[in-house]
């Protein structure tokens, strides 16, 4: 039998890079598209010697053509410095990307799974969020590029399936964290490891009692994949995260416990529209993906992340 084709863009990035290899694993062959503004060819050079594996340079807000089984697309800055970096480009990645990627998926006929967010959600003011929240989200402020923009590539994909009959998979993801994580995007895992492991303060935005639910990579990975194999009449959207919700305040006092850090605690003003909690509902995935839920719990991944950083750092 062919091997199946799948196309992953954003495949360079933090999550990507553990997809593109669990792919491989599984036996695809997999073509990684990424423009390397977030992600790097140092996240996938372990898979460059691998025949099944090519690595190709592109900006998703151009069109691109080639025949794939399946595309995931993740394209799209992640953490809040980046997205806000050139809030333009990272509404353009979202809406362009999505209309390319639908286009190519319409034509060939492929699969196509969409990596939306929490952010969709907003700063929600119903917990946990279930799929069928609309969310309290500000159409103009700094989150708005990539909120807004997700919103729009979650309505282009729903339209797509409906109108062209797309075999659309649109995932919600909440905070995922790991090994491979940018170590300059400020978001809160990697900022407080970082800091706990080099000895300086941990830097708490607030006062530590936003809430934020953190999901292990190989979990998230693991819910793309049976997503990806569901059949054609379950599109989603659906909630992939760790419902198991911590303040920023049990996070930073977590991460200096496992670090043996001597690392002090100090308040930072709030971000501007920082979401007060957030917690997934995950009853429509765990019924949905054939009893998918999380594995690795907060200690067990962060000692995983830890042991990354510390590494790579050399510190
Ligand atoms: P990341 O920044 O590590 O990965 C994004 C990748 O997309 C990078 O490799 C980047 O270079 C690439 N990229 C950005 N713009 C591009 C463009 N115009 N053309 C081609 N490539 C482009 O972030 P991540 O955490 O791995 O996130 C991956 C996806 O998952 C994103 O779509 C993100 O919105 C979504 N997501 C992630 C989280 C999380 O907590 N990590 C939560 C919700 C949603
Ligand atoms: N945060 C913090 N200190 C940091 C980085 C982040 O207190 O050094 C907080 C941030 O204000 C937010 C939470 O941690 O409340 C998660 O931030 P992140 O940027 O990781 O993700 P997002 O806000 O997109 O969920």
């Amino acid at each position: 039998m062919e091997m199946k084709k799948a196309l992953v863009t954003g495949g360079a990035g933090f999550v990507g890079s553990h997809l593109c290899e669990r792919l491989l694993n599984d036996g695809k062959e997999v073509i990684c598209l990424d423009n390397f503004f977030t992600g790097s060819k140092k996240n996938v050079i372990h898979l460059l010697n691998n025949p099944y594996f090519e690595l190709v340079r592109h900006d998703v807000t151009m069109p691109f053509f080639i025949e794939v089984d399946e595309i995931y697309n993740l394209a799209c800055p992640a953490s809040p410095i980046h997205y806000q970096y050139n809030p333009i480009k990272t509404i353009k990645t979202s809406v362009m990307g999505a209309i390319n990627m639908l286009g190519l998926a319409k034509r060939i006929n492929a699969k196509i799974l969409q990596a939306s967010t929490s952010e969709v959600y907003g700063d929600p003011i119903v917990h946990p969020q279930k799929e069928d929240y609309w969310g309290n989200v500000n159409p103009w402020g700094p989150r708005s590029c990539y909120d807004e923009g997700k919103r729009s590539a979650e309505t282009l994909f729903m339209d797509y399936n409906i109108q062209n009959k797309v075999d659309i998979k649109v995932i919600r993801i909440f905070n995922t964290y790991g090994p491979r994580m940018h170590p300059n995007d400020g978001r809160v895992v990697s900022n407080f490891i970082i800091q706990a492991i080099k000895g300086d303060d941990i830097t708490i935005y607030g006062d530590g009692a936003q809430t934020r639910s953190f999901q292990y990579v190989d979990d998230l990975v693991e819910g793309m994949i049976r997503m990806m194999n569901t059949g054609k009449d379950f599109t989603g959207p659906v909630n992939i995260g760790n419902p198991n919700e911590f303040t920023i305040k049990q996070l930073a006092e977590t991460v200096i416990k496992l670090t043996n850090s001597k690392s002090k605690i100090i308040y930072l003003s709030p971000t501007k529209d920082d979401p007060t909690r957030r917690n997934p509902d995950i009853s429509l995935a765990k019924e949905k993906l054939n009893g998918w839920e999380p594995k690795i719990q907060l200690i067990e991944g962060l000692n995983y992340t830890i042991d990354y950083f510390k590494t790579t750092l050399k510190i």
